[in-house]
């Protein structure tokens, strides 16, 4: 009889939302005590911690625990992984996670982490049946199926100056979230049609007006590599959200509402 309950218990929460035994699992993980050691290395690579709300520092530190122990990392081309890597990655992507639902990037399992910048060939058969070569240096690559691909030495750099507009970890994990949906369209996952609708004639017009700046090569807040494309666009405009929030929020404001909106947190406030 009690097993039957226990199986009625999980199956009512397998059925309606999260499994329930992940739940509890995550929600295990989460209450345990953060290491110190942990603490000194946030402080030390990733300044924006600093200047968070402390009820936010608390949220992100028990994101960090569930998100370390559900991924996997590892190093390649010679980098030993190490505690400070794990770290200073999940303490910039679960700041994508605060204040909101949340499935851990869903789709991730491994995070590869490599010294710095390398080269990657993305062969590939266009629409009409010709296949390209493709051959370029990266610093982040984001894949849907289930990998994410990290230079190191940038992760640091992105980290270190909070307020550059420059994260590569933010970049990245952006991607995950627009590629939790399917499509890498520049849209993440939102709860309602009326949502999407608001979020698509947003970002339509300011991806748009971002095309026509770099067109004519005028200075911009967001980095020229917004303008590739809409999935690139969100990447580069949520790097810009949290790390030049008053700037983006000046120029940019309807921008800056929508991803308040969507990251449920006010970087601006932050500071
Ligand atoms: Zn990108």
């Amino acid at each position: 009889m009690a097993l039957i309950i226990l199986i009625a218990i999980l199956g009512f929460g397998y059925f309606f939302g999260k499994p329930l035994w992940i739940k509890l699992r995550r929600q295990r993980i989460a209450n345990q005590p953060f290491p110190k050691e942990w603490r000194q290395i946030i402080r030390k690579n990733v300044p924006y911690f600093n200047q968070m709300p402390a009820d936010l520092q608390l949220q992100l530190k028990r994101h960090m625990l569930v998100f370390l122990a559900e991924k996997d990392f590892y190093g390649q081309d010679g980098l030993a992984m190490t505690d400070e890597i794990r770290v200073t990655i999940a303490a910039q992507a679960c700041l994508l996670l605060l204040n909101r639902k949340t499935n851990y990037f869903e789709k991730l399992h491994s995070i590869y982490v490599l010294p710095t910048a390398f080269v990657a060939n993305n062969p590939h058969v266009d629409a009409l049946g010709v296949w390209h070569e493709q051959t370029r240096v990266l610093l982040g690559e984001s894949w849907d199926i289930g990998k994410v691909i990290l230079s190191w030495q940038h992760t640091q750099e992105g980290a270190a100056d909070a307020e550059d507009g420059h994260n590569l970890i933010i970049h990245e994990f952006a991607h995950q979230l627009d590629q939790e949906t399917g499509a890498a369209n520049g849209a993440p996952r939102l709860s309602s049609k009326a949502q999407y609708q608001d979020w698509f004639n947003v970002m339509q017009r300011q991806f748009d007006r971002h095309k026509k700046a770099v067109a004519r090569r005028l200075p911009t807040l967001l980095d020229y590599y917004g303008a590739t494309n809409e999935a690139e666009f969100f990447a580069v405009a949520s790097e810009t959200f949290f790390e030049r929030p008053a700037d983006m929020h000046e120029q940019h404001k309807a921008l800056y509402d929508q991803l308040k909106h969507y990251y449920k947190v006010d970087p601006l406030t932050w500071r």
